[in-house]
């Protein structure tokens, strides 16, 4: 379809609904009708997330848990299709990267921009909320984001895993002349460097365990790679930063001992951010290390007010997200897509999800 053609809407689509952890069928569903304050998007774009494969493999994520069927994937873009009455500032034929998370409006959290911590937020694919693994879906009209034609579908989707990127910048106040240090190159660690290129950081060192995400960081952005296979990283961050350490770390692979490591790539003064969430609660940190250096430390759940930015930075045609995709399916194959996600993780960089069509 190009822009502004009539279009006419299917009654039925397909939507891939996790029956059961593990297990993936194709259902056919009444395509749904957009409120008043809705869009309908025709979904073109889906990138897998690591979450998604964490539902798929152990059925919860802390406090939310399968228990009933779902349909996963929350990394997202598509065409709208058709508007609710309400809806003035978009139309038909525009291309959107959509937020997945719809949050109240009303809260504390919601009221001080920090909406990512609104309590009644209705994340996409976060049990028991539907996903975008369908070829239709209805959105909250805010929540949808008009993006540029030189911006591919998949590009705007990725726009997600960018924005918790963006997100960690703005919190721990990269700048131009920082030098950052971030551990663990998967698919948000690779969009985090590329959030870290957008601020102007010069001096990006990062670490991994697979030689091809490294290399995938150095396409993103990354200056420095450290392959912890082989090599110590305080000991080559501290070479690079002539024994002073980094001004900031970011932990994107939930792992202790790469927590740690960024803990002690700092400089005194340095500022630490929390992205990924290590499977145990409790890890051994070292406290006196932390008040003795002053080191600022920064939770990051998601993100907030980055999806303008976010499309602006990948519009710019400085970073080259589409080469971190590896692997493409039809919705039809969401089964496999998930399983190529589970059980190639250190091939696969970003497994992607076409509903209408490659
Ligand atoms: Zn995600
Ligand atoms: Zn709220």
């Amino acid at each position: 379809m190009t822009r502004h053609e009539p279009y006419e809407l299917p009654v039925t689509m397909k939507a891939a609904v996790m029956t059961k952890p593990g297990h993936i069928i194709i259902e056919e569903q009444p395509v749904p009708t957009p409120s008043a304050n809705e869009v309908l998007v025709k979904v073109m774009a889906v990138g897998v997330c690591g979450s998604d494969v964490h539902y798929f493999e152990h059925g919860r994520i802390g406090r939310f848990i399968v228990e009933k069927p779902i349909i996963l994937g929350h990394e997202c873009a598509g065409m709208i299709v058709a508007v609710g009455e309400h809806v003035s500032r978009l139309k038909p034929g525009d291309r959107v990267a959509i937020e997945p998370g719809v949050t109240c409006g009303r809260c504390h959290a919601c009221k001080e921009g920090r909406y990512n911590l609104c309590p009644d937020v209705q994340f996409l694919a976060t049990p028991p909320v539907d996903g975008a693994f369908v070829e239709y879906m209805v959105i909250r009209e805010d929540m949808v984001f008009p993006i540029p034609d030189q911006l591919t579908y998949e590009e705007a989707a990725m726009n997600e895993p960018f924005s918790v990127g963006i997100h960690a910048a703005r919190r721990s106040k990269l700048a131009p002349g920082t030098t950052l240090a971030i551990m663990g190159m998967g698919p948000v660690g690779l969009m985090a460097v590329a959030a870290a290129k957008s601020f102007g950081v010069q001096t990006i060192i990062v670490t991994d365990l697979e030689e091809v995400r490294l290399e995938a960081a150095r396409r993103m952005g990354a200056t420095h790679t450290i392959n912890v296979r082989h090599e110590d990283a305080l000991t080559v961050i501290k070479e690079i930063t002539g024994g002073i350490g980094v001004d900031t770390a970011w932990e994107t692979a939930g792992n202790p001992k790469a927590l740690q490591s960024a803990l002690y790539s700092l400089r005194r003064g340095g500022k630490l951010a929390i992205v990924g969430l290590p499977s145990q609660d409790e890890i051994a940190i070292n406290v006196p290390f932390i008040a003795d250096n002053e080191v600022d430390i920064y939770g990051i759940f998601r993100y907030a007010n980055t999806y303008p930015a976010g499309i602006a930075f990948l519009s710019s045609g400085q970073h080259d997200v589409m080469s971190l995709i590896t692997d493409r399916y039809p919705l039809e194959e969401t089964q496999q897509a998930m399983e190529r996600a589970l059980y190639n993780k250190s091939g696969s960089l970003k497994v992607m999800v076409y509903p209408n069509g490659m």
